[in-house]
């Protein structure tokens, strides 16, 4: 709108050109925020944004100083590239479960993918929001359903749309202190029993924006009954969501050192918890990391090695469906391997894996295969 920024999707490399690191809603966002909502700008009480994909947004309003609050290292990524490319000041970043400041001035939200993670930031919101508390948000029309506005409505208070403007539209709602005063469970984190191929029973909690945190992935079931472990191994659960691979790792070799890696921060504190409640002996032999891919441990000036990846890949990310991620894993994967050491890949069937995998390791072979999933070992030579 009223001023030029550079802006990338991080990693910058990775990415196709086609790819624009904000979108209409980002744009109808400030061109609302800046046009209708001027009195805001340097107000006393705080900003705050979430959920802003590439920083766009917490770009735009840096000099506000807003707290921006993202579930996703690799939109932290994003933003910190693109502050410093635009030569913006630094901007306080916390993950979406640090307390949010009290009684904000503005607070701009993007809709995320999952309902769960817009119902658990709406808990958190009511807590801090008040009648002064002036909240937009902004998304894709079809991302806008009515199950977004009745979340809105039934957690914060009244709440309109704007009409819809290149796809995207705004979400106006006016926090009333009697929907706010209302007693009302936050249902996170969810907590449901997984039984292990071994016998044994672990409570599996999941924060808001885990995959699969109602139930047990039937690709991660599989890789379950296939998972072969010792106590020599050092295993790390690459893509780890709420870390049910590296907990059945744990059951099956008590003495097994496990490293949780995953870009939600969501799913290293689920990992974090489950390793807590269900082996807290073992929390000594767990570390926990959020990075992209495994670049937090590849930057590390003393590089970490590993006798086994497992790895149960994503195929989206940030709202787009890609392929690249699954590919970054698995050459990441390789340069952290023990020669003789394994990635072991549960995957669709569909996914054209094997040769991605043989290309990368030289030596492939099937562990286990069924009619919709396919578990594929590579060893480093
Ligand atoms: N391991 C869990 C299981 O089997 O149930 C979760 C598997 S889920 C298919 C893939 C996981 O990869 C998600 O938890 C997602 O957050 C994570 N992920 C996606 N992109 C990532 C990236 N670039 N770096 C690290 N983790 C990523």
């Amino acid at each position: 709108s009223d001023r030029t920024l550079t802006l990338i999707r991080y990693p910058a490399k990775h990415q196709h050109k086609s790819l624009q690191a904000w979108d209409s809603a980002d744009e109808l966002l400030i061109e609302h925020i800046a046009q209708e909502l001027p009195a805001l700008s340097g107000s006393q009480q705080p900003w705050i944004v979430f959920n802003d994909d590439f920083g766009a947004l917490g770009c735009r309003f840096a000099e506000e100083q807003p707290v921006w609050v993202s579930d996703s290292k690799i939109a932290e990524l994003s933003f910190t590239e693109n502050l410093a490319t635009n030569q913006l000041p630094a901007v306080t970043m916390q993950d979406c479960l640090a307390p949010l400041p009290n009684s904000p001035a503005l607070v701009i939200l993007k809709i995320p993918r999952t309902l769960a993670l817009l119902e658990s930031q709406l808990l958190a919101l009511r807590k801090v929001a008040g009648p002064q508390t002036v909240i937009v948000a902004g998304a894709k029309v079809k991302t806008v359903t009515r199950s977004v506005l009745a979340l809105f409505e039934k957690l914060i208070g009244p709440t309109k749309t704007s009409l819809a403007k290149k796809k995207s539209r705004l979400i106006f709602c006016q926090p009333d202190p009697e929907v706010l005063s209302r007693e009302i469970k936050n249902p996170y984190p969810t907590v449901w029993p997984c039984r292990l191929p071994n016998g044994q029973t672990v409570q599996i909690a999941n924060h808001a924006n885990v995959f699969s945190r109602q139930s047990l992935d039937i690709g991660a079931r599989f890789l379950l009954e296939h998972m072969q472990v010792s106590d020599h191994d050092n295993l790390l659960d690459l893509g780890c969501g709420n870390g049910v691979l590296g907990l059945n790792a744990l059951s099956m070799a008590p003495n097994a050192k496990v490293t949780f890696v995953d870009e939600s921060y969501m799913a290293i504190a689920s990992a974090r918890l489950n390793v807590e409640s269900n082996f807290p002996e073992q929390i000594g032999q767990c570390r926990f990391i959020a990075s992209n891919c495994l670049e937090s441990l590849l930057d590390q000036p003393a590089r970490p090695s590993f006798t086994k990846v497992l790895c149960n890949p994503p195929f989206h990310q940030q709202n787009t469906i890609t392929d690249h991620i699954a590919w970054q894993m698995f050459h990441d994967a390789y340069e952290l391997l023990d020669k003789g050491g394994h990635l072991i890949v549960v995957a669709n069937r569909h996914l054209d894996y094997y040769h991605t995998l043989k290309r990368l390791f030289g030596g492939v072979t099937t562990l286990a295969s069924q009619n919709k999933f396919v578990i594929f070992s590579a060893a480093k030579r």
